[in-house]
């Protein structure tokens, strides 16, 4: 039996400027929180809770446990190198199975439960099939369901771009379509359920020892997020700085107040005094990392925007640029040659190599070569603009422990180092012991 809850406006709009405002509150749950029924239904259960205390409730869901590499490996057994367009089609699938089991839960719990696609809810992307950015959430539909007191469900991680299609925003996602709803409806908290507990100083399956965080700045999610912190998607950190969204990051199967991530100034009751003196708040390691090298360019002006323009113009991602010099013997033009070294997503390397060879035969000189086998370790930390020897630490704990270093690069907030991909859970472990994040 279907509960009906009484709409919770009977006006046209939501209005939120009234003495009883009510809340809006955005709930995005993890593939692995909805693995399984029983899982799906603590989910419900937080929404339907969330509900009857009164406040508007959206949930976002993500595509079951594996469903999503699922699909990608159905993908690879039919073709090498599969359209991006028709990739969008199959791998939004995945979400739109959690959304109807997601709303059919909430309905057995009693309470008006609607699913509903990206398209379906106007969330409009740009035209980059697998990479699509959110250009626009068209918010009337999810308003209209909200006023009859039903809890919309709603695809995570897809869109669709200006011809109908189906888009996906890029791996891990979901996170960001919830706080792009966040922003459109103007929600007082986007909360993201996942499998942890909240954010930690390391990822707490490779670092045991790592610490809960009450908040954290979006500065350094941001950054922690860059440098392969896969716990929040990048641009979800991103968009929520802009729009001013508060993120909370909670484990879906437990209670907890789990992590806040905010503006410090504003919420500067969550940065305690012990906070003010934290040179380095996390560590993170970046796997699936792969290196371009190019070597013997013509230093000229506009090299490197031959190389980079193109690559912005696929919608692919740089992560970190390294340029030298290389000798010549020539003593009247130092530095004519140059090499250029630069990380990304190893996902990402099968569509940048056309683009550097076509790059490599404008610029009309030159070589590429490309690495895999690497990974990165960062310590981030916004305090360390202001405290000295912060990378000393780090080099040492790595030479303690017979790590060799094979590319550095900083951040006013944060010192990477780029290490084989064997040393990378043993030096996440030193680096983040050498600045006494863990717990004791
Ligand atoms: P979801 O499916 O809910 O989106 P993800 O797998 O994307 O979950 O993100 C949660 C995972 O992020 C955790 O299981 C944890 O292993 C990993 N993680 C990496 N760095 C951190 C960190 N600093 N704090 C918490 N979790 C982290
Ligand atoms: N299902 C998508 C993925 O696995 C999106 C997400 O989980 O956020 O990447
Ligand atoms: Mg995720």
């Amino acid at each position: 039996v279907i509960e009906v809850l009484p709409p919770v406006r009977s006006a046209t709009t939501l209005d939120r400027t009234s003495s009883q405002k009510t809340r809006i509150i955005i709930q995005k749950f993890g593939g692995s929180s909805v693995a399984s029924a029983e899982r799906m239904r603590a989910c419900a259960e937080k929404a339907v809770a969330a509900r009857r205390d009164g406040n508007h409730v959206v949930i976002v869901v993500s595509a079951r446990g594996d469903t999503t590499d699922d699909l990608l490996g159905l993908a690879s057994e039919v073709a090498e190198n599969a359209d991006k367009r028709e990739l969008d089609q199959l791998l939004a699938t995945g979400e739109q199975i959690s959304i109807a089991l997601m709303a059919m839960t909430i309905q057995s719990l009693g309470c008006p439960a609607i699913s509903l696609t990206g398209q379906q809810c106007g969330v409009r992307t740009d035209n980059l099939h697998t990479r699509s950015r959110i250009t626009a959430v068209d918010h009337g539909r999810l308003l209209s369901e909200l006023l009859e007191g039903k809890i919309p469900v709603v695809a995570g991680f897809q869109g669709i771009n200006h011809a109908g299609d189906v888009t996906t925003l890029g791996r891990g996602g979901s996170d960001t379509s919830a706080v792009a709803l966040a922003a459109a409806l103007k929600a007082d908290e986007c909360e993201i359920y996942t499998d942890v507990d909240g954010i930690y100083t390391a990822d707490p399956r490779i670092v045991p020892n790592a610490r809960l965080l009450d908040a954290i700045s979006y500065d350094e999610m941001m950054e922690a997020a860059s440098q392969g912190a896969k716990v929040m998607h990048l641009r979800s950190v991103e968009l929520g700085k802009k729009q001013g969204v508060a993120i909370r990051v909670k484990h879906s199967q437990r209670h907890g107040l789990g992590t806040l991530i905010c503006e410090p100034t504003r919420h500067a009751g969550h940065f305690g005094s012990m906070e003010q003196s934290r040179a380095v708040s996390t560590v993170a390691l970046k796997t699936d990392l792969g290196r371009v090298t190019l070597e013997d360019l013509p230093n000229m002006p506009g090299l490197q925007r031959e190389i980079f323009d193109r690559i912005a113009r696929a919608g692919i991602s740089v992560d970190d640029i390294i340029q030298h010099e290389v000798e010549t013997g020539s003593v009247s033009t130092p530095g004519e040659r140059c090499n250029i070294v630069f990380t990304l997503d190893k996902t990402d390397l099968t569509d940048v190599q056309p683009i550097i060879d076509e790059a490599l035969k404008a610029i009309g000189r030159g070589r590429s070569r490309v690495d895999l086998g690497l990974v990165k370790v960062s310590a981030v930390g916004v305090g360390m603009q202001s405290q000295p020897g912060v990378a000393a630490t780090m080099f040492r704990a790595l030479a303690d422990a017979g790590v060799t270093i094979h590319n550095i690069t900083t951040s006013e907030i944060k010192i990477s180092c780029i290490l084989l991909e064997t040393d990378g859970h043993r030096a996440l472990r030193v680096v983040h012991d050498a600045f006494g994040l863990g717990n004791v």
